[in-house]
């Protein structure tokens, strides 16, 4: 089925075709329908699979079509993300497949100054993406009024109830008419998500996208056996095999990130760090290098890992194993989106070998290992640019030496010569 057969409005379409979308992905196909029929939905999907359109395509076409169209009614759609990442992310994916439309979206989030924010609300917008604080700020400054809400969407449920926010999310409904539809979506489910799940949903359809295989098929995820202190050297090796490629590079810390970030700056690589000890502003402008392609390579912690659509990120590399086995999931999510496809490989260090094991627990299966030959091993650190300096200051002391061997006999001779004055 394509999207030119669904029963959607032609401004949404002509959304589609400029980006290409043609077919629906399976989150997609599942969903839409039961959306526009105004069901509730509880879908477990992961970040990749297309879930952001799975819910835009159908809320857009909803709010497009009404027929009694006022604006001061106020917003009709409340999407609650757990990043300010997230609700940028998705606002552009709203405002992007509504570009034709007259539906108007907007996000707010902390971190930034509230002003513009309540200037824009005032406004008058249709979808509201945004994060449990500076929502709950504005709603009870009274910016934001919520009684007109018709639909609401929670994207990333189990990470919002990680991050804390089940508190927040439960005082909000208390503001939301009862009467509204309801989306939920996850990408995991366990008995604490369930319970929130169905305090919320009314009678849901339930959509579960490739279950058995938590990482899409279009990724091409191996694992590789390094040493702790070889892993900046087959960082680069990656790089420089990939030269062009959009590489996101996963480390545990963000002293981590900022030890590769040298690293790389070392061996003539440009990378841009995400992580939490950036302010707000320092890590849009990280993040909009890396998706303009300004910079190739840009090296987060898992903080950020979560919900960013990077477009088109050929590589992920796992530098550190993630220690929680589902963020596994969820960074090599980052590459193979939609309908492309991706690569990932991830370095395992000997005292890694335990959290990779758990990785494969949680997989349900092996990674493929990818196998280096013992010279392979050594020449990647041995062709590494960060080798070559010594190799010059060897060279350099070696040719010193010959001269000063060369000029010996000449000294010897001016003090001969100045010993027969
Ligand atoms: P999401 O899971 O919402 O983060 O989406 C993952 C990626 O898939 C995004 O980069 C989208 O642009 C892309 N995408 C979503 N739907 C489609 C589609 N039907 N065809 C091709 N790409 C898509």
């Amino acid at each position: 089925m394509k999207f030119d057969d669904y029963s959607i409005n032609p401004a949404i379409k002509k959304a589609l075709d400029k980006l290409d979308f043609k077919k629906p992905t399976d989150i997609q196909f599942k969903a839409i329908p039961p959306i526009l029929k105004g069901e509730d939905v509880l879908a477990i999907a992961q970040t990749g699979t297309g879930k952001t359109a799975a819910f835009a395509i159908p809320v857009l076409h909803k709010l497009h079509e009404r027929k009694q169209y006022a604006r001061e009614d106020g917003i009709k759609c409340l999407v609650m993300v757990p990043t300010r990442e997230l609700a940028i992310q998705i606002t552009e994916v709203f405002q992007t497949l509504g570009k034709h439309t007259r539906v108007k979206t907007f996000s707010v989030f902390g971190g930034v100054e509230q002003g513009p924010q309540i200037a824009k609300l005032e406004d008058g917008i249709d979808i509201l993406v945004a994060t449990p604080g500076r929502m709950f700020d504005l709603v009870s400054q009274g910016y934001i009024r919520l009684e007109r809400v018709e639909i609401l969407i929670l994207d990333e449920a189990d990470h919002m109830l990680d991050l804390g926010f089940i508190r927040d999310i439960r005082d909000l409904m208390k503001f939301l008419p009862r009467k509204r539809q309801t989306l939920f979506f996850s990408a995991t489910i366990n008995e604490h998500i369930k319970d929130l799940a169905y305090s919320l949903v009314s009678k849901p359809i339930r959509i579960q996208v490739s279950p058995k295989d938590p990482v899409a098929k279009n990724v091409d995820h191996s694992v590789a056996y390094v040493g702790m202190d070889d892993k900046r050297f087959f960082l680069e090796r990656v790089v420089q095999e990939n030269a062009g490629s959009k590489i996101l590079v996963f480390v545990r810390t963000k002293v981590r990130a900022e030890r590769v970030h040298e690293a790389m700056k070392r061996v003539g690589i440009v990378t841009e760090t995400l992580h939490g000890d950036k302010d707000q502003k320092e890590r849009l402008t990280s993040l909009n290098r890396f998706k303009k392609g300004d910079v190739k390579v840009l090296v987060a912690t898992d903080v950020s890992s979560r919900g960013i659509d990077i477009p088109s990120v050929e590589y992920v590399v796992n530098y550190d194993l993630p220690e929680v086995p589902e963020n596994y999931v969820h960074r090599v999510g980052r590459t193979g989106r939609g309908t492309h496809k991706g690569k990932s490989v991830s370095f395992c260090s000997p005292e890694e070998k335990p959290i990779l094991d758990e990785i494969e627990k949680f997989l349900g299966k092996p990674i493929k290992v990818l196998e280096i030959a013992k010279d392979d091993y050594s020449a990647t650190i041995d062709f590494s640019s960060e080798a070559k300096p010594d190799v010059m200051a060897l060279m350099r002391e070696h040719e010193a030496k010959l001269d000063s061997m060369k000029k010996a006999p000449k000294v010897s001779n001016a003090n001969k010569k100045k010993k027969k004055k």
